[in-house]
């Protein structure tokens, strides 16, 4: 017993908080105060892709509303397993057709994209990875060779994006063997890391983290994935002003969604927020058509109106691209 505690403290205490996240949607209805007849109906999409949320992040909601934009991002509903129209399927993105080695995506010139796990702090409801295969999609898993070997081979990829899953995810000793290989590829000259973690657990933005970060070589953005202000707090202002101190660029990606941020005030109030933390807007992205989400679908006129209102009221530098991922394309395209 002793023994077990000693190597569990050896833990970084984001580890313990990311063991500790909770996936019972009772547990999550008793503590924001709902009835708990809510939960009724949504054991299938409970099964078919379970909840999973930070304990910091649900004191962020607020208490007795059900209607609360970041509840409504993780509870499972029973829309999601309904009747879909036939848009929404399992690979929205086509991600199948673009993986050079295991785990290595690549679809536009100059950047690949490595995800690096599968697995994430949180499970948003509206995610394309809902019902992705990543046991045998994943780089980490195969020690990351074959991917590398492929970047070695590629000269003319520039960019490295670490992805997945949320690449924070992982240890930083994994990491810190990741990027020991990447220093070997000179002409690897940004490291890009798409994450959710500095907003969902900003305690895994911690002095083992950054220290890893201080010592790469190439020029480091990281990408945050906010979609509501209230998702913002003064830890998460925290974590990003970390992240700045050691010299990275902090961008933000949004997905239009639904009954969450599909009003032009709550947007407006976004970009302001993430100003505030140091973040600047990068993507709006439109709903990727994966099945289970079609409750979140925002028509594109809507979407194209909302963004014509920001740009009215804000500073161009607040105004993020309104994007689609269409497969095919050779880039994500401005809708
Ligand atoms: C979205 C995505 C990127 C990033 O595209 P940017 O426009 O550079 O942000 C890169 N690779 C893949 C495979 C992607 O899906
Ligand atoms: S954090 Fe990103 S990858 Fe993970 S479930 Fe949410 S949207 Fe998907």
């Amino acid at each position: 017993m002793s023994k077990t505690l000693a190597v569990r403290d050896h833990h970084p205490n984001w580890q313990k908080l990311y063991a500790d996240a909770v996936s019972d949607p009772a547990e999550l209805l008793r503590l924001l105060d709902l009835e708990p007849e809510l939960a009724n109906g949504m054991d299938d999409a409970q099964r078919q892709f379970s909840l999973r949320v930070p304990r910091g992040f649900i004191a962020r909601m607020e208490p007795g509303n059900r209607h609360d934009p970041l509840l409504l991002q993780v509870l499972p509903l029973p829309q999601e397993t309904a009747l879909q129209p036939t848009q929404f399927i399992d690979d929205p993105v086509d991600d199948h057709a673009a993986m050079l080695a295991p785990g290595l995506l690549q679809k536009y010139s100059g950047r690949a994209l490595l995800v690096a796990t599968g697995a994430c702090a949180i499970n948003c409801r509206y995610c394309f990875r809902r019902h992705f295969p990543y046991a045998d999609a994943n780089a980490a898993s195969a020690n990351w060779g074959p991917a590398l070997e492929q970047l070695a081979g590629d000269r003319d990829i520039t960019e490295v994006i670490l992805s997945g899953g949320d690449p924070l995810v992982l240890s930083d000793r994994r990491l810190r063997a990741l990027t020991d290989h990447l220093r070997e590829l000179p002409h690897i000259r940004t490291l890009r890391i798409h994450t959710r973690m500095p907003i969902v657990l900003p305690e895994r933005i911690d002095e083992g983290l950054l220290e890893w970060l201080t010592g790469l070589h190439q020029q480091i953005v990281v990408v945050l994935h906010g979609n509501h202000p209230a998702e913002f707090d003064a830890n998460v202002d925290r974590a990003c002003g970390a992240l700045r101190g050691v010299g990275a660029t902090l961008l933000n990606q949004s997905v239009l969604l639904r009954r969450i941020n599909d009003r032009a005030d709550t947007l407006i109030a976004l970009s302001r927020r993430l100003f505030e933390a140091q973040v600047l807007p990068y993507y709006l992205h439109a709903l990727d058509p994966v099945r289970g989400a079609a409750h979140f679908d925002v028509p594109d006129g809507k979407a194209r109106s909302l963004v014509e209102q920001m740009r009215r009221a804000l500073p161009g530098y607040l105004v993020p691209t309104l994007v689609r991922e269409t497969p095919g394309e050779p880039n994500k395209t401005p809708l």
